[in-house]
């Protein structure tokens, strides 16, 4: 019978050195692997030259170190590179990364699929099969952050011409927008949120972390309370209970003044705003009260709204907003102060743009 091995990658620093104590180890070991996996970016145990051959060698027998590896990505036009991690059991996953200007975004998936049933969403087709652990989520930065940097010439040659005067690389941003409610896994999220956030481990600061969520109103409260707090972007996309209730089925459990209410209850940073995302449905949510009523909804709170057109294509036979409309909806809201930008789709041509994360259940076709 085959020994049942303890995975490596998803503990923390002191996980590892408990592991490691159980093991009749000295304690300090699990820090040197937690900085052999996250700091040098060593993903098989054998490659651990700080520890001796014989702690491999036992470490080999009864652990093991499953970095998601990327079977698959597609190249975007716009330089979006979408990733397909197929995971230990076989399960598949997308993960996005997107360079900008200033900044490398890394779009990452909560779940395997998603249950929540969001109407203009595409990977509310495949349903849910699981919740991914804290592993996988971190699992796909480090995978991802590891290509990156042995980058294909395209991304090398704008990663350099994007490098700041001192000579480093981009900050990076992470989203939890990929595939999954991330607040339905929300301990494997928060561990993952720690191991991301460690400064001596990924580094990736708090204020450069986005969890974005359809608004279960209680985790919100819950996540205001987790040991790292990243930005709470939250999909809105309608402002009357009866155009949410069908676009977001969530809304018939947690109805907007709920959601608005555990909003007013998270806890922000000086500066720092929710962000509202709104998906914009021709003749469905995009008319000039529900701007109206969308700036009386978020009066009270420090926010910014994100208006994205419907993507083509993805929702059961719905329609984008013109653009005369979606310009038209921002100026109502900019007009009352409320700070709008609209977001240009990234990686459309791959369906690499929001909700648009499906193909995990299919293999994807190389384009590059
Ligand atoms: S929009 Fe997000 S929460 Fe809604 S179905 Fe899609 S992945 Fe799930």
């Amino acid at each position: 019978m085959e020994v049942q091995r303890r995975e490596l990658l998803g503990l923390t620093s002191s996980d590892l050195c408990q592991l490691l104590e159980s093991l009749g180890e000295k304690p300090f070991h699990g820090k040197q692997i937690y900085y052999s996996i996250y700091k040098l970016r060593q993903f098989q145990i054998g490659e651990m030259t700080e520890l001796s051959r014989a702690l491999r060698g036992k470490l080999q027998q009864c652990s093991r170190l499953t970095l998601p590896q990327p079977s698959l990505s597609q190249l975007s036009v716009d330089g979006t590179r979408k990733y397909l991690f197929e995971l230990a059991d076989g399960k598949r996953i997308e993960s996005v990364f997107i360079p900008e200007e200033q900044r490398n975004t890394l779009c990452i998936s909560t779940q395997v699929g998603c249950p929540m049933d969001c109407k203009f969403c595409l990977t509310a087709l495949i349903g849910l099969a699981r919740n991914l652990t804290a592993g996988e989520i971190a699992g796909q930065v480090l995978s991802i952050l590891k290509d990156q940097q042995e980058p294909l010439p395209e991304i090398a040659a704008k990663a350099k011409r994007s490098q700041n005067r001192r000579g480093s690389a981009k900050p990076v941003n992470i989203v939890l927008m990929g595939m999954g409610e991330p607040l339905l896994n929300l301990e494997n999220v928060s561990r993952a949120l720690v191991l991301m956030a460690d400064p001596g481990g990924i580094g990736i600061p708090p204020h450069r972390i986005t969890l974005s969520t359809v608004g279960l109103a209680p985790k919100i409260l819950d996540l205001a309370k987790a040991p790292v707090v990243p930005n709470l972007a939250i999909s809105l996309s309608a402002t009357t209970d009866d155009v949410r209730d069908q676009l977001m089925p969530v809304n018939r459990k947690y109805p907007i003044h709920d959601l608005i209410q555990a909003c007013e209850q998270f806890p922000l940073r000086p500066r720092q705003r929710l962000t509202f995302e709104y998906v914009l449905i021709d003749s469905i949510n995009d008319l000039d009260q529900d701007a109206r009523r969308l700036v009386r909804l978020l009066s009270r709170l420090r926010a910014k709204v994100n208006l994205l057109p419907l993507n083509p294509g993805q929702g059961n036979g719905m329609r984008p907003s013109s653009p005369e409309r979606v310009r038209r909806f921002q100026e109502i809201l900019a007009s009352k102060g409320l700070a709008a930008y609209i977001r240009r789709p990234r990686g459309a041509d791959i369906f690499a743009a929001c909700g648009q994360l499906h193909h995990a259940q299919q293999p994807l076709q190389m384009v590059h």
